[in-house]
């Protein structure tokens, strides 16, 4: 895309972009979905063999067990490590769900803080009467209930007591079964797409303004729109910005002025006549912007219903795309459109458009042609 860098392209709509997506983050999503089968199926064979290889844990959390190089496992475990120390995925996204406790290990699973407790408090782990207890073992009768190999009487160890149960404070057991969760999704559920868009925000750079996406006109005009409001449109004055030798920079409609943005949209006189006849129609007051990406924030703050603004919208992105293929075809001299005719192609274009993609929006031709907001 010209005069833009490509990762602008792939950011999401929210954050200035198009929204297409970067394939680096799809394949670290999809990495990290193994993350997610292995600890939700720990019983499957592929799991065991992983658990025979890289301990309980997978490798998963780091101080587990030593990642040997360069196997398939420990490229998905890097991916994992590089993208917690990066702070683009937090460590502890995926996270065991205590319900009633009976599926979760209380001492080798990661269900409270970033890390197994055994890893956090190595020395209470072992001191366990049952070293495979699960969470439900200890939780008896609405509070914690402990089975040491000997009396805990102070020192050390009975600081990394005081710690735990600093720790399970909050922690209540309750009726439903032990799930996981992740965090990032809406749902808690893991997701690809969503996990991708959550990469993709962290890793490609945000844009000046959100994009605008307007439902009810085509994905082309979109863009088109897009590419105006951040003044990339291929008008003479922008090629010659670049770089390019062209013969002239001026207005191909009017020739007074440099053909700007500003000028082709707004204050060309072609522009002009096209507006006053576009607000006129509307039954709108005149407009009186700057520069043209300023209409939007007029619509934004425009009274009346969503469907009032929708449509209003949907007439000034075809007014622009008109414009703009209008002065296509002076440039190239095709002269397929006439200037007296610009007005009744926006209307038809806008009226197809709304009629065929918002229900809400009455499809009665004649309503429409004589004031488009009344028809609502
Ligand atoms: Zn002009």
């Amino acid at each position: 895309m010209a005069g833009l860098k490509w990762e602008n392209v792939m950011t999401s709509n929210e954050r200035g972009g198009l929204g297409i997506g970067s394939l680096v983050s799809f394949n670290l999503a999809l990495i990290l979905k193994w993350k997610c089968r292995f600890f939700q199926g720990p019983r499957l064979l592929w799991v065991q063999l992983i658990k025979a290889f890289y301990g309980e844990s997978g490798g998963f959390f780091r101080g587990c067990c030593p990642v040997p190089g360069e196997s398939p496992w420990a490229r998905v475990l890097d991916v994992g490590v590089k993208l917690h120390s990066s702070g683009v995925i937090p460590e502890d996204t995926w996270k065991r769900c205590v319900g009633n406790g009976r599926e979760t290990r209380f001492w080798d699973d990661c269900w409270v803080g970033h890390r197994p407790l055994r890893m956090v408090f190595p020395r209470l782990g072992i001191l366990d009467a049952n070293q495979n207890c699960l969470v439900a073992d200890r939780w008896v009768d609405g509070a914690w209930r402990w089975q040491w190999q000997r009396s805990i009487l102070g020192g050390r160890t009975f600081a990394s007591l005081q710690d735990l149960m600093l720790l399970l404070g909050d922690v209540r057991l309750t009726d439903c079964r032990d799930g996981w969760k992740w965090e990032i999704a809406s749902d808690g559920v893991f997701s690809v797409a969503e996990t991708r868009r959550w990469i993709d925000d962290h890793i490609l750079p945000e844009g000046v303004i959100s994009t605008r996406w307007c439902k009810v006109v085509p994905r082309k005009m979109n863009i088109f729109i897009w590419k105006l409001r951040l003044n990339i449109l291929p008008t003479r004055f922008n090629l010659s910005g670049r770089g390019l030798d062209i013969p002239s920079i001026m207005c191909p409609l009017c020739g007074s002025e440099p053909e700007t943005v500003d000028h082709l949209f707004w204050r060309c006189g072609v522009a002009r006549d096209i507006w006053v006849a576009m607000f006129r129609w509307l039954q709108l007051p005149p407009g009186n912007f700057d520069h043209p990406s300023e209409v939007f924030d007029w619509i934004d703050d425009s009274r009346g219903s969503s469907n009032r603004r929708l449509v209003i919208e949907a007439v000034v992105c075809s007014a622009f795309w008109m414009i703009w293929r209008f002065r296509n075809d002076v440039v190239h001299e095709s002269r397929k459109m006439r200037k007296e005719m610009l007005v009744d192609f926006i209307k038809d274009f806008a009226f197809v458009w709304i009629s065929n993609r918002c229900k809400k929006v009455p499809n009665n031709w004649n309503l429409w042609f004589f004031c488009p907001l009344n028809a609502l």
